[in-house]
Order: C-alpha cells, then structure tokens, then sequence
C-alpha cells in the first residue's frame, strides 16, 4: 500500500481570498442546448482551422466544421445540429474580433461519432491520432493543439508527465468537481496520456484545499506504481508549469526553456477527461467545463457548457446578475480578461465565468511606487517587477529584456500583492509586445 502527502511548494507566491466555497459543493450541470452558438476558428495556439462548409448548410452534431491547418492547429467539430447562419467575422472571449462560424440551433440530433477504436489494444500511435482527429487542445488557458504536446521533438527525452490538479485561481472549481465526479476516467485519461507519450512515471499535483479529490485518487492509485498523487501547498500560481515542475519533481526550468527540456510534459485535468472521451466514448471536443461564480451572479454553478455559446446564456441559466453586478471576467481573477460583449462565445479552453462586484474587485487609486519590495518577494520566478515595469513606462525596452522581461508568465501575483495598486502586469505585458513587435519588423 503507498501512501503519498507531501506537502510541497515553490518560492513566491500569494494567498489571495479563494472563494471556491461558492461552488465546490456544486455538481457538474448541464446548459441546454443554446438558441445559437459562435464558433471562432481560433481557439487555440497556431492557425486558424478551415471552414469546410458554407452558409445555409445544415450540419449535425459532431459534424466536421473546420478541418485543421498545419501542424500546430486543429479541427473543429459542432456540438449543436443546426444551420450555418453566417462565417464571419464576430468579437470572441479572448479580447479579439475573430473568423467564427454561427449556428442557429436546431432539435438536438443525435451526435456523429468519431470511428470506434479498439482501446484493449492501442498503440501509443492511435492515442495521439485520436488526439489530433478530435481536436482536443489544452484546458490549462494557452489552449495549445494536445496532439503536438504528445510528439515532442525526437531529441527531448520525457520521462515524466504531471497532471495539473492544482486549480490555484482563486473561484475555479471546475477541474476539482471533474476530480471527484469522475475520477476513473481521469485516471484511464491521464494514463493514455502517459501511453501516448511512451513514458513510465506520472504525477498529479493536488492543493491541499482540495483534500477529498486528493484522498480519492490516491486511493484508485494505491496499487499503481506508475502514478503518485503529490499534495501541494494552497499557495498561486501553483499551477503555473515550471511551479509545478519545481514541486512536484525538485526540477528548474531556466528562463527560456519549456518543460520539455527538462523531460516533463503538463495536462490539465479537463484534458486528460476529453482524451479519455475520445477515445473510450468517439466525442471530439465540443463541450467545455467551467465554473460559473462570483458574488455579482444569482445563482453560481459548475456547467458542462457547449462550446460556442454565448455568455449571456449562460449567465441567464445561472439566473442573471445581483444589483451589485460590476464587471464579467472569462478565467480567473488573476489572469482572467474582462468582458465588454456579453454575447461573445466561451471557447475550448474557456475554465469560468466571473462576475464580480466592488468588494470583490477591490478597487483602489494607482499612487507611486512605495518601495517596499513586496511584489519582488512573491515574484515566484525571481524577477524585479517593479523595474520591469517602469522599464517599459520608459520605453528602455533593451533594459527591460537584459532583466528578463520575457520570463514574465504575466500570472499577475505582483500586481495582486502591490499596495500602490500600479498595473505592473499590463507594463510588462506592453513592454513584451512592443519588443516582439520590433523584431519581427527586423
Ligand atoms: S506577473 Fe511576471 S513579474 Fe509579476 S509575479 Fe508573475 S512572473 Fe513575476
Ligand atoms: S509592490 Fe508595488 S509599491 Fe511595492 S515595490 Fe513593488 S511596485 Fe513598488
């Protein structure tokens, strides 16, 4: 019998208020099929898919919308039967204006399913072309194409995978509800992963807020050697990678370098959950889980949401806004973007909905730097935010990269802790786009 609880963590670090308790007794529920859905066909790192039909086409449910384009993109499937509305240009959750195609839903047909694989004998090979076909891309926020996190490089040698159980944001409790509600088809999930990528050893790292999924893994594991559930202190952004990395399996990853060079690979959990999806059941990636939360909404929830919809229907589904409703932020509070078209579609990767009030926006005037060092303390990859800020104030962006603007995960813990409320995120934030922008002008 094995039996794991260390408790580790990484250097930095915040503990902003959670307020998880408003929805992690909540059962995964599910919208109805909304009147219309929006499909950008971006929705993840790399190319924009293809649209392979046209307006006026009545489609079905799991009908092959948009076929991938290149190696670093995927398809794009409909979750709803319906008609194609329009393929054209509408605002998205991702802050930008995108090619999308729109559906105006029809009676649910029943869903096209991919082709049924022989699961008793896969090969790591029909794992990752499953993979690629269904479209899955990382739930973790990048949304990067899974298939090409499942082919690394032929000269990188992986030797571990980590699930990414932690859900440090604070609100989310998607990725805890998919731990406890379903836990065998995580693990055969997080197992194909492993398959697929040829490796022998996993980890899921669990916040120790999270006790119940942590002591329910652990024991569907006791008798696997292959898989150790690791108990983390509750502590953002612990589930930033080269944070878990570090707790997980005492490994850095220098500024620069991805996990794949010191031999890991990261899932989130939602992801291993469509792996096993597509695999065991044929569904290609339609549907998104996310928590649905904060104390400007009626009624909070966790949802198994089309992919598509509008956030509007899904807030209306949560019973609308409170009279202290202020702002609507797609993700988490810390590296969430806030809304301005409340019709725009939720995506692949798309985690929560907020919407927060004044309390918990905490909002207060920017005044001067006051020295005190704090957001260099939590900086959990040892930067100087503060210079690095005021570096891109200054537009002295050679400066600003010679002190290592780009190993800025922009996860936002410095702005958090930062008693003169200055906005170092979005500094550093525009100084990295200014610079990249230079260098691709040459
Ligand atoms: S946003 Fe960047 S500078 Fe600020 S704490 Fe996170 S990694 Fe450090
Ligand atoms: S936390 Fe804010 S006030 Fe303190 S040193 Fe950093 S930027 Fe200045």
């Amino acid at each position: 019998m094995k039996f794991f609880s260390r408790q580790k963590s990484f250097k930095g670090g915040i503990h902003p208020v959670e307020y998880k308790r408003l929805t992690s007794n909540l059962p995964i529920d599910k919208l109805p099929i909304p009147s219309k859905i929006i499909l950008p066909l971006s929705q993840h790192i790399g190319a924009p898919s293809i649209p392979i039909v046209n307006k006026k086409d009545e489609v079905v449910a799991g009908q092959l919308l948009a076929k991938q384009n290149g190696p670093i993109s995927v398809p794009i499937y409909s979750p709803v039967a319906g008609k194609v509305l329009s393929i054209g240009i509408e605002d998205t959750v991702s802050s930008f204006a995108k090619e999308c195609i729109t559906i105006q839903c029809t009676e649910n047909s029943e869903l096209n399913q991919l082709p049924k694989l022989d699961v008793d004998n896969i090969t790591s090979t029909m794992i990752r072309d499953r993979v690629q076909l269904a479209g899955i891309v990382g739930q973790g926020g990048a949304a990067f194409p899974t298939y090409f996190k499942l082919t690394p490089p032929k000269d990188k040698i992986i030797d571990y995978v980590i699930l990414n159980g932690s859900e440090c944001e604070p609100y989310l409790t998607r990725d805890y509800r998919l731990m406890i509600e379903r836990p065998n088809d995580l693990i055969i999930g997080f197992k194909l992963i492993m398959r697929a990528l040829n490796v022998e050893k996993g980890a899921i790292g669990i916040e120790d807020n999270k006790e119940d999924a942590y002591e329910i893994l652990n024991n569907l594991v006791q008798d696997d050697d292959s898989i150790e559930i690791f108990k983390l202190k509750t502590k953002y952004p612990q589930g930033a990678e080269k944070m878990l990395i570090n707790a997980v399996l005492d490994r850095e990853v220098p500024p620069g370098k991805l996990p794949l060079d010191v031999g890991v690979v990261i899932q989130n959990i939602g992801t291993a959950i469509s792996i096993f999806e597509a695999v065991y059941w044929g569904i290609p990636q339609i549907s998104a889980t996310l928590t649905v939360s904060g104390l400007g909404i009626k009624t909070p929830k966790n949802l198994s949401v089309p992919i598509g919809t509008p956030i509007i229907d899904i807030l209306d589904y949560c019973g609308g806004f409170t009279d202290k409703a202020k702002r609507v932020v797609v993700g988490g509070p810390m590296m969430g973007i806030t809304q301005h078209n409340l019709n725009a579609p939720i995506m692949k990767a798309t985690s929560g909905i907020l919407v927060l009030t004044e309390e918990e926006i905490n909002k207060v005037e920017e005044t001067n730097c006051l020295r005190c060092g704090k957001c260099i303390e939590v900086c959990p990859v040892n930067l100087t935010p503060t210079k690095l800020a005021r570096f891109s104030q200054l537009e002295r962006f050679a400066d600003a990269e010679e002190n290592g603007i780009f190993t800025c995960m922009e996860c936002g813990t410095c702005a958090y802790i930062c008693p003169a409320n200055i906005q170092l995120v979005q500094w550093i934030a525009f100084g990295k786009n200014k610079i990249s922008l230079a260098k691709k002008a040459g």
